[in-house]
């Protein structure tokens, strides 16, 4: 498969013909030779991209009639759903379920959502008084929602049809052109998005998608034709893209990794509670940024939930990807599996106990498949349990109290997401309030209501994103004063 860049409604080659090899992480091999963006194609997709801001129609027209197109994109991901989850499925090594059931429908749902959210939001005027030359006024102060420009959108591998979707909904429903940055490791179901786009009506220069390098997004960030950032990756370059981003003084959103516990109380329901920890960090082989990688669980129950959380780890079905009933597929590369294994090494090396997995299997072969882990008496200070691994390992630690569980759980640079699991509805607001982190789940894995905030706090992020705090981005607020009765210096 040869794939091109998509740059002011075309597929376009890059310049100088540049490719990069996309590898398929269940076979090992070449999956697409993907057009490779440099300097030159970063300049044209800003151009592009700064024509339809500033010169098309796309910022004039009412919410309603950019939501009828967005909406059109977002049946044509449907009418594709299997096509597209497939696709996803063999570039990034999830389950072909997971792809279709969640990735695909939340990609449309993203878009549906967010095209809606636009048309519904209200705008504020306030009224007040005042005196000016000695006249009393009435002030009528509207403060209009412009649409930002020009937003460079830059996305990780792990979930790109889904978080490009979250991204793109409010860029686009806000009246903003985009260019949409995939990751290297994971660009195919972006680059497919562009044909829809034209299919569903969306005019030239709205949507650009430059699949290529870091210095791709880092020539993006720095571009003075780009208005905002909204990027989604790890913290060391979320930090480089917010340092990059202010010599120009752009806005930026960043959504960073994390290293979120489960907080298990005795009291808990232990079979939900296991059944969710499992998900909650062996999902997509726990390359999800709100992976539960921590496992903090009651002293006295420690033994028997940990068993339990075994059990349900044990039951998952690991297999090519492409299957409709695999659970488990392998991690996104080599190098990947490497760093993730080399976590595990060292903390086994410092005395931790391997209760499980900690080895690439015998089956499947081909394929960078890495076993569900299970690492137990770790020292505190190990960076298993203190650094993101983004990988399918979980770290057990016991805690005597919620004094203690509060504790240990903020006891990180991150402060993404926590996960509650207590009967005891009082206790869960308690320990909720004393967490230092974006989101806390309470008995449940990452339900989503898409109005609510999302995002992290400490290292895991700056800004949120959902409903109108991702249209608020998205816009530049301008205050318009009226005043009346008209005063008399102005006649
Ligand atoms: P990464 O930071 O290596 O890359 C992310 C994107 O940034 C890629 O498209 C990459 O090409 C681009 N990039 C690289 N260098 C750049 C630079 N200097 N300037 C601009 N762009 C640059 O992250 P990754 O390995 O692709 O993804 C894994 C990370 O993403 C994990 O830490 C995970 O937790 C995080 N993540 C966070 C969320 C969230 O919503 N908080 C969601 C998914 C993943």
């Amino acid at each position: 498969m040869e794939t091109n860049l998509f740059i002011g409604g075309k597929y376009v080659a890059a310049a100088g013909g540049a490719r990069f090899v996309d590898i398929e992480p269940a076979t090992e091999r070449e999956l697409a030779q993907v057009a490779d963006a440099g300097a030159e194609d970063v300049e044209r997709a800003v151009a592009a991209a700064r024509e339809a801001a500033d010169h098309g129609p796309w910022p004039k027209m009412s919410a309603e009639a950019r939501g009828r197109i967005i909406g059109r994109i977002a049946d044509g991901i449907e009418k594709r759903a299997r096509e597209l989850g497939r696709l996803e499925a063999r570039d990034v090594g999830k389950p072909v379920s997971e792809c279709v059931n969640h990735d695909v429908a939340r990609a449309a749902r993203n878009l549906r959502f967010f095209a809606n959210a636009a048309e519904a939001w209200t705008q504020e005027a306030s009224y007040g008084d005042a005196k000016f030359l000695g006249t009393d006024l009435k002030l009528v102060s509207l403060t209009e929602r412009a649409p930002l420009g020009v937003g460079a959108i830059i996305i990780p591998w792990n979930s790109p049809l889904m978080l490009g979707t979250w991204n793109l909904g409010p860029c686009l429903a806000a009246g903003n052109a985009c260019i949409y940055k995939p990751s290297e490791l994971a660009p195919l179901t972006a680059i497919a998005l562009g044909e829809i786009a034209n299919e569903a009506g969306l005019p030239p220069g709205v949507l650009n998608v430059l699949p290529g390098q870091g210095a791709a997004g880092a020539a993006l960030v720095s571009h003075p034709g780009v208005d905002g950032i909204a990027f989604t990756g790890g913290v060391a370059t979320g930090k480089r893209v917010m340092a990059a981003a202010a010599e120009s003084l752009k806005r930026v959103t960043l959504e960073l990794g994390g290293k979120s516990p489960n907080v298990v109380f005795a009291d808990a329901d232990l079979k939900r509670a296991a059944a969710g920890v499992a998900r909650s960090i062996f999902r997509s082989q726990g390359q999800s940024c709100v992976a539960g990688s921590r496992l903090l669980v009651e002293r006295n129950i420690a033994d028997e939930f940990i068993a339990m959380v075994l059990g349900d780890m044990r039951r998952l079905k690991i297999g090519d990807p492409l299957n409709d009933d695999t659970e488990y597929g392998p991690l996104i590369s080599a190098a990947h599996r490497d760093r993730v294994d080399s976590f595990v090494k060292e903390a086994v090396a410092g005395g931790a106990e391997l209760l499980a997995g900690g080895a690439i299997p015998e089956h499947p072969r081909p394929g960078y498949y890495y076993l569900p882990t299970v690492l137990n008496r770790l020292r505190p200070d190990a960076p298993a349990v203190r650094e993101e691994i983004f990988g399918p390992v979980l770290s057990v630690e016991r805690f005597e109290d919620e004094e203690e569980a509060a504790a240990m759980a903020n006891a990180t640079r991150y402060g993404l997401a926590a996960y509650i699991w207590t009967r005891d509805l009082e206790r869960a607001l308690r320990v909720a309030a004393r967490l230092r982190t974006g989101m806390v789940w309470v008995n449940s894995f990452f339900l989503r209501d898409l109005r609510t905030p999302f995002g992290g706090s400490g290292q895991s992020g700056v800004g949120r994103q959902g409903g109108r705090f991702s249209l608020e981005f998205w816009t530049e607020p301008k205050l318009v004063c009226l005043t009346y009765p008209e005063h008399e210096a102005s006649r």
